[in-house]
């Protein structure tokens, strides 16, 4: 099946690779009867603006421009890897940018410590706003309505991007990242069994189910959600392509059982992690030379090697794991990994 793009800003470098892990099929999967692991290697989109955030900022900034944005005003967490891309992209495209961050529980105002994204929020010129995590939560769509409505008072003109650029105008960065992946797989010679992915605000995962219906009838994507429930993710992935299809009047719809979401592998909550997944994330790096992070990919992953021994996978003969990026989270956490390069076997 075919299907008309909307505008799009070329910004991240494609197609990705997409690379066999031989030696952690060989020693997590293969003994189990479990598949053979593939990557998809989102995490080389780009450089700085490295991750899944980039696929989606394409699409985005396009419409941004337009509509006549000379900037962009986007959300998320201290560390997000998506206020990040939004502040090197709109750098790159000579718009501003303005972000409305959420401090970590326990943080005292305006002690945020410049290190990771948010070091790189700055370097990239970034007006950064700070909030409180309660400030944050009870009031986001009031902060988003006064910072946009100081630019308008300056004569700018700002676009206002939800969480991970997560709407029916984001998730075409995986509708396209979908397509691309499964010409990947054929090139390679296989039909992917099963496609998984982590999800935080669920428009990687909308965009993926939505492509591999349009484009291969639905090869099955799992998402292992990081933050709030597996129904939360359900009722979030079905808004977001009901708006995708309200907005450019697509006949493709989502049923409930289309999209499966596993919530087993959280841990104590949001960007926290456990020594089990640094362990993971050291363990990728040893064997593969892969930097996974401890906020997204590493808790996917290791969900997914834990539901590979438990015969989650038993009848799949290849997985695709698209590693959506989240590098410069590791830094932050320094802390937590002292232990994992001595006994990560
Ligand atoms: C944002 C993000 C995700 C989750 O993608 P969503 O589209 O928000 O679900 C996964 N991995 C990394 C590294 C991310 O930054």
């Amino acid at each position: 099946m075919n299907i008309e793009y909307p505008a799009r800003e070329r910004l991240a470098n494609l197609p990705t690779p997409l690379q066999p892990l031989e030696r952690i099929s060989d020693h997590f999967s293969m003994p189990y009867g479990g598949p053979k692991i593939w990557i998809k290697r989102d995490d080389l989109t780009e450089s700085a603006m490295s991750g899944n955030k980039l696929r989606k900022l394409e699409f985005i900034i396009a419409e941004a421009r337009a509509r006549g944005c000379n900037t962009l005003i986007t959300c998320g967490g201290e560390q997000s890897n998506h206020c990040r891309a939004t502040a090197l992209a709109a750098a790159k495209c000579g718009l501003k940018a303005h972000l409305i961050l959420r401090q970590g529980a326990g943080a005292r105002d305006g002690a945020a410590v410049p290190d990771g994204n948010l070091l790189v929020d700055y370097l990239a010129g970034a007006e950064v706003s700070l909030y409180p995590l309660r400030e944050y939560i009870d009031q986001l769509p009031s902060l988003f309505e006064y910072w946009s409505g100081i630019y308008e008072k300056q004569g700018d003109r700002a676009l206002c991007i939800p969480t991970g650029g997560s709407d029916g105008l984001g998730i075409w960065g995986y509708i396209q990242g979908a397509q691309e992946l499964l010409e990947d797989c054929q090139r390679a010679g296989f039909t992917p069994d099963q496609l998984i992915c982590a999800s935080g605000s669920g428009g990687t995962q909308a965009g993926l189910i939505l492509g591999s219906q349009i484009f291969a009838e639905g090869v099955q994507v799992t998402g292992y959600a990081v933050c709030d429930s597996a129904e939360y993710f359900v009722n979030k992935i079905r808004e977001d392509v009901e708006d995708w299809a309200r907005r450019y009047q697509q006949p493709h719809r989502l049923e409930i059982q289309q999209i499966q979401v596993i919530d087993d592998y959280i841990g104590p909550g949001y960007a926290i992690a456990t020594e089990e997944i640094y362990q993971t994330i050291a363990l990728a790096a040893q064997l593969e030379g892969i930097l996974l992070d401890p906020v997204y990919t590493g808790k996917a992953f290791h969900g997914m090697l834990q539901d590979i021994k438990a015969g989650r996978y038993a009848d799949c003969e290849n997985l695709v794991f698209v590693h959506t990026g989240g590098q410069f989270g590791v830094f932050p956490q320094r802390s937590g990994f002292r232990s994992s390069w001595a006994d990560a076997e």
